[in-house]
């Protein structure tokens, strides 16, 4: 059976190759943007090294030690994670205190830290000593979004596996088997999760084609609508709690107008509305670029904290208008 995770390969295939020929290193670092799988590939890689009767690195999910890791409850495996907004020095320690006794089941005793980046100062320095003279048998997995977080002493005394979210094909054909979705409902999955499959598990897809939906007829009434359509749309999105989710949603809806303003056949995301998109594309002409370049501008501002409703208002405005935000220029498309 092959690790259940998706994409990551190069990974997978060092630390399949570290747990078989036992040339393990006492530190790996899995770093990443959130949700792409860090967590899971660190687990699966304790697992290979705890597994009693490992294959090529895989481990065989049936012994004494794959069940106990399931379990969540194997005394070789340690897991520490964040005890509020960070991961202080007493609660290095305690895992120091568990790392100095000797494994019961097998070789290894493996500890994971989550969320590594919420390491205090302190408990940094706490852990470069447990790197420094680690117990034959330790190895410690520390899984952190911002390698800039830890202290550069720490990466250098790490094996650092840098991930990154899932290539698209990988990431379709995983969804559409795991949750039993079309092709083109795992596409727009995938393409507004960018890749990220924690997020695109957790998203339900039944209502985000609800919602492209209402995004298709914002974005029509915004060619007849006038001023007041412009802030009806401003309006309603306001409203929204996942803004950051609409907003990707309108700017894939405008590039595959733009994509095929350029070329009927080229490649879009939101290939079961293609119709819709060739007549929207009409209706869009002379402003699509600008239009979508206000999305991606409001994207950035909000993320930056800019005052919500402002900024919704302005970017509707200045889709509708078809006016770049900064330079004032109409949009080529
Ligand atoms: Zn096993």
């Amino acid at each position: 059976m092959p690790w259940d995770i998706v994409g990551h390969s190069k990974a997978v295939a060092g630390l399949k190759n570290a747990a078989t020929t036992g040339r393990v290193g006492h530190a790996h670092l899995f770093a990443g943007p959130e949700h792409i799988g860090k967590a899971r590939l660190a687990l699966l890689f304790a697992k290979a090294l705890l597994c009693l009767e490992q294959k090529a690195g895989v481990p065989c999910d049936s012994c004494a030690g794959c069940r106990a890791v399931t379990a969540g409850a194997h005394n070789d495996l340690y897991l520490l994670t964040p005890s509020g907004a960070s991961i202080g020095i007493a609660q290095v320690r305690a895992m120091q205190a568990s790392l100095s006794l000797r494994p019961v089941l097998g070789q290894y005793k493996v500890c994971i830290v989550d969320d590594a980046d919420l390491l205090t100062e302190q408990a940094q320095n706490a852990m470069l000593k447990i790197m420094e003279e680690p117990p034959a048998y330790g190895v410690l997995l520390l899984v952190v979004h911002r390698l800039s977080a830890l202290l550069p002493t720490i990466i250098s005394r790490s094996q650092v596996w840098r991930l990154h979210p899932v290539e698209t094909q990988a990431a379709v054909a995983y969804l559409m088997q795991a949750r039993a979705l079309t092709r083109e409902q795992a596409e727009l999955l995938a393409a507004v999760s960018e890749g990220r499959i924690g997020i695109a598990l957790g998203i339900d897809p039944q209502s985000l084609l609800a919602k492209r939906e209402m995004v298709a007829d914002w974005c029509r009434e915004l060619c007849t609508g006038g001023l007041p359509a412009a802030l009806r749309m401003a309006t309603a999105l306001d409203k929204e709690e996942s803004l950051l989710e609409w907003l990707d949603l309108l700017a894939l809806w405008l590039r595959d107008i733009w994509h095929v303003q350029i070329d009927e056949n080229a490649p879009i995301t939101n290939i079961d509305m293609k119709d819709r998109l060739l007549t929207e594309a009409a209706a869009w002409k002379g402003r699509t670029t600008a239009a979508l370049t206000a999305v991606l501008e409001a994207r950035r501002r909000l993320l930056q904290n800019a005052n919500r409703r402002l900024t919704l208002d302005m970017m509707c405005i200045n889709m509708q208008k078809g006016v770049d935000y900064d330079t004032g220029r109409r949009s080529p498309f």
